[in-house]
């Protein structure tokens, strides 16, 4: 006997060739399994045997872990096969101090063959000695687990004839991963009876290099004759994703086939979840608008549905059902927190209040939610308790606080919650067959999962406690999958690996691996292969899916907005593809589709608020048409709504601050609603290149400090006179490169944006170093970065500056002393904005360079005798000063800015005052539209799409 291998690349008609073989032997009378993955592998192929015969008569379609238990059962074993819950109560029993994750290391030892002797000798005598106790713990109460079965079949198979049935053959399909375990059974029946496997692989091509040591082992075990090699071929497919296949991951893929028609073929750039989301909703409902049914589409990506709720949402909202593999706790599904709540009030002592509200907030309790919501009120304002709030609610609640039957005073714990759960469906959904809604299809699933987890434990002795099945139900993940056969499957691109579909849309190709290699599968003891090439492989099966349309889809920036580089298979995509233009672009700021090809309830909504702004009467004449006319009214009516802010929890919070920010409150004096937005909003910045102004600003003050801190001692001198410039502007540059390498390119562009940056940065800083060389004053800078107010301050500082009803605090970026050592001293502020002059800071309220001037005389305890601005970009100093200090100031103060000693003093208590009246308001939450100029409003606000400003 021997190993029949058939290989191929995606689409070159293997299956058909295993199942026109299997079906062959069947129809000569011989037995043989045919082994899929899975369950569900399982009901597809048996729906296709039978689509392919008009009967099929003793077809054994099965799992190897079927095969295994088969073998031992052969061989005379009796023991109870362990898993699900049992296995893990019994190893939480035997290893009460193990990792959680170690039940899932002994199933991959089991795969890999690897007994505790052969850990013992790889050199882990812990895991060694802790996998022997497991198997000790198991024989003692004639257990066996998958994992030991496997490695214990294929023993019985090597040494015992009648392991397997005389004859039988063996089929395989769908595995391009199989474990050693596999392998070695595929090998040792291929000895004494047919085997047949089929398997994607095609000599030389990078998407199949994964496979090649397996496939090299099962061509030696089949010989020359025993291996069928098929071409690709068409299967009425789209002539360009044909030639997609070809092309995928050829060193010349011009060579290999024609540039395929992009007729096929659709790619997509976009940022964020939610660019994702749009752009696949959009493709789903193209293609059923073209005709193609939900079961014909399928969208591939890493983890499948289970990071991607935005889109599952968007799905839903547009009317198209999704299905996928969505695994979750069960403790954070609303079934599973009601289950939790109802164990506790029938096993609890003393349930809580919580438990109690809990359970009867559930849809699961039967109770009225308008008597909760009523009974719950006063308790929530502390004028009763629950119990009494029941009382009075009467009956009703009563009867959905009533436990169910068998949930108390049952034989085991398991039996108890198994009655719990049937109680909650049967509150809910009522004694009769009821009408199969998502909600009773969702109920009925979790449950039905809830019970067949629990069942395991049957046989263990002694049943599992109370605590135990508790922790069990803590751990207990369960499959969301719904059932409706016209819903569009989401899928990992694992799962994804046989289907056959005419329209698929890739996504996660802005992942390096494809989600490949994140997973805790990788074990030092087991060989694992190069997870580079699990991750072509897996994309290769994934872009080879579809008849008709494939969309690859790449998001080119995270949520943050932070660039995300094109990967490597990425980029061969592209190449295989032909380097075709995206097809589908969407960015952040894309709010908005068109009207017509907003798919969903919100995205029309957003499209028709849009129209408002120009076309009122039009706007609510459709909102009225699409449902969404509230929504349009409140958006239309939002700039005249009051601004302040009433909700006592903002309120509260604001009126319990003590310590103010200088910045913030400068900001508050620009416009009250710049400070709610930048202060309390808080919205994020997204696509911000790498020379924006904070980093400018940031570096220059980083260049700046270290500056003034290095260079007079470098040069010996206190003073950086016009002697000393020269030289001073060698170590500025110095500094600048060597803060410039610390910044590192992001995007494609980056490096020349860098350079372009230092530049600018080493002309602007030598512009300044220069002017202060000319103008060179007595006082000197001697402290940067002083901060006063908050915890970051030095001790005698942290209090702030007092201005009455509050303190303030800041960090003041240079602080010039005279080296005289008298008390004088002057504050510098650096800015890469527009800068105020003298004129304007007390006519328009800017506090900065005052309260700075306060603290420096109240907090640092320095007699302050200006303070200047001075603009980065463009070397203008301006500001404050105290005219009869001029004879250590610098000698470039313009005229309009010197201030008699009086003006000078009243400017620092002006301050003060509006410090103080601004703290008022900000604790009341007095927030306005009220711009310090229209100019600022109309011309310079980056907030006039968010602020809802009449325009
Ligand atoms: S747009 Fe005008 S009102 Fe709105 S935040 Fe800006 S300055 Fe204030």
């Amino acid at each position: 006997m021997a190993l029949e291998l058939i290989i191929g690349p995606a689409h070159a008609g293997k299956i058909a060739a295993l199942y026109e073989r299997y079906l062959a032997e069947l129809a000569a009378g011989r037995t043989a399994a045919l082994v899929v993955p899975d369950q569900t592998a399982k009901a597809v192929t048996e729906r296709e045997l039978l689509a392919r015969a008009t009967g099929v008569v003793g077809a054994d379609v099965v799992t190897f872990d079927t095969l295994f238990e088969r073998i031992a059962r052969a061989t005379g074993d009796r023991r109870t096969v362990l898993h699900g819950a049992a296995r893990q109560v019994v190893l939480r029993r035997a290893l009460p101090d193990a990792p959680a994750t170690l039940a899932a290391r002994f199933d991959r030892l089991g795969s890999a063959l690897l007994g505790p002797d052969d850990v013992r000798a790889a050199g882990d005598a812990s895991l060694a000695e802790s996998y022997a106790l497991w198997w000790s713990a198991l024989d003692e109460q004639q257990f066996v687990d998958r994992a030991r079965l496997r490695i214990e079949a294929i023993a019985a198979l090597r040494r015992d004839v009648a392991a397997w049935p005389a004859g039988e053959a063996l089929f395989a399909q769908g595995f391009d991963d199989l474990s050693l375990a596999q392998e070695t059974l595929l090998t040792l029946i291929a000895q004494r009876a047919r085997a047949v496997v089929s398997l994607p692989y095609e000599a030389g091509r990078s998407p199949f290099a994964v496979l090649t040591p397996v496939v090299g082992r099962l061509a030696d075990l089949a010989g020359s004759g025993g291996i069928v090699e098929l071409p690709a071929g068409a299967f009425d497919r789209d002539p360009g994703l044909a030639a997609l296949e070809r092309r995928l991951g050829e060193a010349e893929p011009d060579r290999r086939a024609e540039r395929p028609s992009l007729a096929g073929i659709a790619t997509a750039e976009v940022e964020g979840e939610r660019g994702e989301a749009e752009v696949v909703v959009g493709c789903v409902a193209e293609a059923l608008r073209s005709g193609i049914v939900g079961q014909r589409i399928a969208i591939i990506g890493p983890r499948g549905a289970a990071d991607r709720t935005r889109l599952v949402r968007q799905l839903r909202e547009a009317g198209i059902e999704a299905v996928g593999k969505d695994q979750r706790a069960l403790v954070k599904t609303p079934f599973g927190r009601a289950l939790n709540a109802l164990l506790s009030l029938a096993w609890a002592p003393e349930p809580t209040d919580s438990d109690r509200l809990t359970w009867l907030r559930s849809a699961w309790s039967g109770a009225p939610a308008h008597l909760v919501e009523r009974s719950e009120r006063p308790m929530r304002r502390s004028l009763d308790t629950l119990e009494n709030a029941i009382e009075k609610a009467g009956e009703p609640l009563l009867r959905a606080l009533a436990l169910p039957p068998g949930s108390r005073g049952g034989e085991t714990a398991a039996g108890e919650v198994a009655a719990a759960v049937r109680g909650m469906v049967q509150r809910a959904h009522g004694d009769r067959a009821p009408v199969a809604t998502a909600m009773v299809r969702e109920d009925v699933a979790v449950a039905a999962a809830v019970l067949s987890y629990l069942q395991t434990v049957d046989g263990v002795k002694p049943a599992p406690s109370r605590s135990e099945v508790r922790e069990l139900l803590a751990e207990l993940t369960i499959s969301m999958r719904q059932t409706r056969a016209d819903a569009i499957c989401i899928l990992d691109p694992r799962d994804a690996r046989t289907i056959d579909v005419d329209v698929a849309i890739v996504l996660g190709l802005e992942e390096p691996m494809f989600g490949v290699g994140t997973s805790a599968a990788q074990d030092p003891l087991v060989e694992a292969p190069d997870q580079n090439e699990v991750a072509r492989h897996l994309v290769y099966s994934a872009v080879t899916r579809p008849r008709r349309r494939l969309v690859l889809v790449r998001r080119v920036s995270d949520d943050e907005g932070s660039p995300l580089a094109a990967t490597a298979i990425w980029e061969d995509l592209m190449i295989a593809a032909g380097e075709p233009p995206p097809t589908y672009r969407r960015r952040f700021s894309d709010a908005v589709l068109p009207l017509l090809e907003a798919p969903t309830v919100r995205e029309r909504a957003r499209s028709i608020a849009y129209l408002a702004a120009t076309d009122r009467p039009e706007a609510l004449r459709l909102a009225g048409v699409a449902g969404v006319s509230g929504a349009i009214r409140r958006a239309v009516a939002a700039p005249r709504r009051n601004t302040r802010l009433v909700d006592p929890r903002v309120v509260d919070v604001l009126r319990a601050r003590e310590m103010f920010g200088v910045t913030e409150i400068d900001r508050f004096g620009d416009c009250s609603q710049i400070w709610f937005i930048e202060r309390r909003l808080r919205p994020n910045v997204i696509d911000q290149p790498i020379d924006n102004r904070l980093r400018v600003g940031t570096l220059a003050h980083t260049v700046l400090g270290r500056f003034y801190k290095e260079v007079p001692a470098l040069l010996q001198t206190t003073v950086i006179g016009p002697d000393d410039a020269d030289r001073a502007m060698v170590e500025m540059v110095r500094i600048v490169d060597e803060e410039m390498i610390k910044l590192q390119p992001i995007v494609a562009g980056d490096p020349l944006t860098l350079e372009l940056l230092g530049w600018g940065l080493r002309r602007d800083l030598a512009r300044l170093i220069q002017q202060a060389a000319r103008n060179a004053a007595p006082l000197v800078p001697t402290e940067f970065e002083v901060a006063f107010g908050g915890r970051g301050a030095q001790p005698g500082r942290k209090e702030g500056l007092n201005v009455g009803p509050a303190h303030v605090s800041g960090k003041i970026d240079r602080i010039d002393a005279d080296p005289a050592f008298t008390a004088r001293a002057m504050v510098v502020d650096y800015k890469t904005s527009t800068i105020s002059t003298g004129a304007q800071i007390m006519r328009d309220g800017k506090l900065q360079i005052p309260l700075y001037l306060l603290a420096l005389r109240e907090v640092l305890g320095r007699e302050p005798v200006g303070g200047l601005l001075v603009s980065i970009r463009k070397g203008h100093v301006r500001g404050i000063v105290d005219v009869d200090e001029l004879d250590v100031l610098p000698a470039n103060i313009s005229r309009e800015d010197r201030l008699s000693h009086d003006e000078f003093e009243a400017a620092l208590e002006a301050a003060r005052s509006e410090a103080a009246a601004r703290v008022l308001r900000i604790r009341d939450g007095d927030v306005r539209h009220d711009p310090q100029t229209q100019m600022l409003c109309e011309r310079f606000c980056d907030y006039r799409g968010i602020c809802r400003v009449e325009k």
